[in-house]
């Protein structure tokens, strides 16, 4: 029997989904058909508690972020997580030490960070020896839910995301700074522009931005198209609205009315081939997006981001000099004015070279081996 591989994440927004996958794919490139892998939505099939948070991510995070901030950092401590785990614990473990006996893993790899302290405890409680590895996605600023002594290992972003762990209480002989996991797809894709675009009917030639705003499709995306139809530039636009259905269904009735064609998704497996096509993009501060765009080699403009949880992520798009950020739509369109055609653009395509790791799912793939 293969051995197996057990991945635990949660399907808010897109980014730990994103993360579990890419993993996946990159065990499956680098050994075909040696194991068996199986991703599990803890919030989803271990706890009802959790899983409200889980259903409210998509609202909050559309209508008030700021909402999402508040819980964020009423969170962000010990005690307070300490109490949450002393409430909700006891249902979520009993679930946890069922999963692991049903699934019979030989390793445990969390995408997450609100259940890792229990896992450890369900890994216990089972009676079976199992390594337990995180990866964290949250490049930079991290929550202190993540953290997790008993886990014999957690790979994170940066050397920033590292020294934080650290500080928050992870012994740093268990911490390996590797990078965001991605899709081989993103790394491997062809980066010919003008041939992807002619092949998908879309104007070979024109300045190509692709706007999205993570899995939930979050963002002022509607008022920034309305400013550039103002500014009359030289553009097409890709929208991939994800999720969000009310913003797919307006800006699909409303397309044909813009000065410059507009292309809608709804929720695609296609962001590696829009964003081949594309030569700038225009999003959310969601690390998943952010670290394929790098991959892609997209200069990026950051327009909104979750407080506390994608602040440093904000701050590391300006610290590596591979975007820009505004909240203002008129100022977004006044940056991408001054962008197109200059040495600045040039400049943030060779910062995004250098600091990119389109590699990191594959190294973390080799970290899982070592354990099998
Ligand atoms: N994504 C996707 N299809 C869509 C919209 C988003 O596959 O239509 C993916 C995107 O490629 C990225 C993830 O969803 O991998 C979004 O993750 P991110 O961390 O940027 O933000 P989140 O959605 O978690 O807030």
């Amino acid at each position: 029997m293969k051995p197996r591989i057990l991945y635990l994440y949660s399907d808010t927004g897109g980014g730990h989904r994103s993360a579990a996958t890419a993993v996946m794919q990159a065990v499956e490139h680098l050994r075909k058909n040696t194991f068996s892998q199986e991703m599990v939505d803890v919030f989803a099939s271990c706890s009802g508690f959790l899983n409200i948070f889980a259903k409210l991510y998509s609202p909050v995070i559309k209508y008030s972020p700021q909402m999402w901030g508040q819980l964020y950092y009423w969170l962000d401590d010990e005690k307070k997580l300490e109490r949450l785990e002393k409430v909700a614990g006891p249902f979520i473990l009993k679930e946890l030490v069922g999963l692991i006996k049903k699934k019979s893993p030989n390793i445990i790899v969390s995408v997450h960070p609100m259940v890792n302290h229990l896992t450890v405890k369900a890994i216990k409680q089972s009676g079976k020896k199992l390594p337990f590895i995180i990866v964290i996605t949250d490049p930079v600023t991290l929550h202190r839910a993540w953290i997790t002594p008993g886990a014999d290992q957690a790979i994170v972003a940066t050397p920033e995301a590292k020294q934080l762990a650290v500080k928050y209480g992870m012994p740093e002989n268990k911490i390996k700074v590797i990078g965001m996991p991605i899709d081989p797809k993103f790394s491997l894709k062809d980066k010919e522009k003008q041939a992807a675009r002619k092949k998908d009917n879309l104007k070979p030639k024109a300045f190509t931005i692709l706007m999205m705003g993570g899995g939930e499709g979050a963002g002022k995306m509607l008022e920034i198209i309305e400013e550039f139809d103002r500014a009359e530039l030289n553009i097409q636009l890709i929208v991939i609205a994800g999720r969000n259905k009310s913003l797919e269904t307006q800006l699909k009735h409303s397309a044909s009315k813009f000065r410059f064609p507009v292309r809608v998704y709804g929720f695609t497996d296609q962001v590696h081939e829009i964003m081949a096509e594309s030569d700038l993009i225009i999003t959310k501060a969601g690390p998943g997006t952010i670290a394929e765009a790098m991959a892609m080699n997209l200069p990026i403009i950051i327009t909104s981001w979750l407080p506390g949880q994608e602040e440093g992520n904000v701050e590391y798009v300006v610290r590596e000099n591979v975007g820009r950020v505004s909240k203002d739509p008129k100022r977004v369109v006044e940056i991408v004015k001054e962008m197109i055609g200059t040495p600045e653009f040039e400049e943030l395509k060779k910062n995004i070279r250098r600091a990119s790791r389109p590699q990191a799912a594959m190294e973390i793939a080799r970290e899982i081996f070592r354990y099998l």
